[in-house]
C-alpha cells in the first residue's frame, strides 16, 4: 500500500486531516509523527502560513524519505488587522493553551460591535516529495462571537460562527462531517488530493 506522510504534532488536526484525506485517498496509507522515527522538528519561523507549511513538509520528507504533507493555519480577526494568524496557536503565550487564547481574542474584541467582528480562518498545504513540491490554500469566513459554544473540534472552533451554513452553529457545535465539508482545511486537502493521488496512489 502506497504510504504518505502527514507532518503534524497537534493530535487534533492529524486527526482531522487524517479523516479528510481517507475519503480521497483511498488505498494510501497516511502516516503521523507517531508513525516514523523522531527527528528535529523545524521552527516554524516563516511570515506566511505557506511558508510555514512548506518548512514543515520539507523535514518531513527529508527526515522520513516519503511524500510528505503538512499544513500551517490559523484565524485572521479583521478588527485585529488579519492577526493573530500566523500566530494563533501561540496567540497568549507559551505553553499554548486553547482556552486562554480564546480568553484573549474575547477580550481584544470585546469592544468591537457585531457587525465588525468579521474573521477568516486560513490553511496552507503543502506536499513536498522527491520530485517537487506544491502548495494549495483554503479559507472559511465567518465572525467571532462573544461566548464560547461547543465541545467539537479545537482551537479558536469555540467562538467561531461559520458563515457558510443554514443555522448559527459555531464550528464547535457543528459534527465533523459538516465541518470538513465547509472548513479552510477541508478545502485546501481536497484541491491537493488529486495530485497527491497522481503522485502516489
Ligand atoms: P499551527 O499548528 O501552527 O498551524 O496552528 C494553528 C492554530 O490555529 C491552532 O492551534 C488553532 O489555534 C488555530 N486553528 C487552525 N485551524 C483551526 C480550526 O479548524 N479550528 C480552530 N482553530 C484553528
Amino acid at each position: 500500500m502506497a504510504e504518505i506522510f502527514l507532518a503534524s504534532r497537534n493530535a487534533k488536526k492529524l486527526a482531522e486531516m487524517q479523516r479528510i484525506l481517507e475519503a480521497h485517498l483511498p488505498g494510501v496509507r497516511v502516516l503521523g509523527l507517531d508513525d516514523v522515527a523522531p527527528y528535529d522538528e523545524p521552527v516554524e519561523d516563516q511570515p506566511t502560513f505557506e511558508g510555514n507549511a512548506l518548512v514543515k513538509a520539507r523535514a518531513g520528507l527529508a527526515a522520513t524519505g516519503l511524500p510528505s504533507l503538512a499544513d500551517d493555519s490559523g484565524l485572521c480577526v479583521d478588527a485585529l488587522n488579519q492577526m493573530p494568524g500566523v500566530l494563533s496557536a501561540r496567540w497568549s503565550g507559551r505553553p499554548k493553551d486553547d482556552a486562554r487564547n480564546n480568553r484573549l481574542l474575547l477580550e481584544q474584541l470585546e469592544d468591537v460591535p457585531d457587525e465588525r467582528r468579521g474573521a477568516r480562518f486560513r490553511c496552507a498545504v503543502a506536499f513536498c516529495h522527491p520530485g517537487g513540491e506544491a502548495t494549495v490554500e483554503g479559507e472559511m469566513a465567518g465572525r467571532v462571537i462573544r461566548q464560547p459554544r461547543g465541545s467539537n473540534g479545537f482551537g479558536y472552533d469555540v467562538v467561531f460562527v461559520p458563515d457558510d451554513q443554514d443555522g448559527d452553529l459555531t464550528s464547535a457545535e457543528m459534527d465533523a462531517v459538516a465541518k470538513d465539508a465547509i472548513s479552510h482545511r477541508g478545502r485546501a486537502l481536497r484541491t491537493i488530493a488529486p495530485r497527491v493521488a497522481a503522485l502516489v496512489g
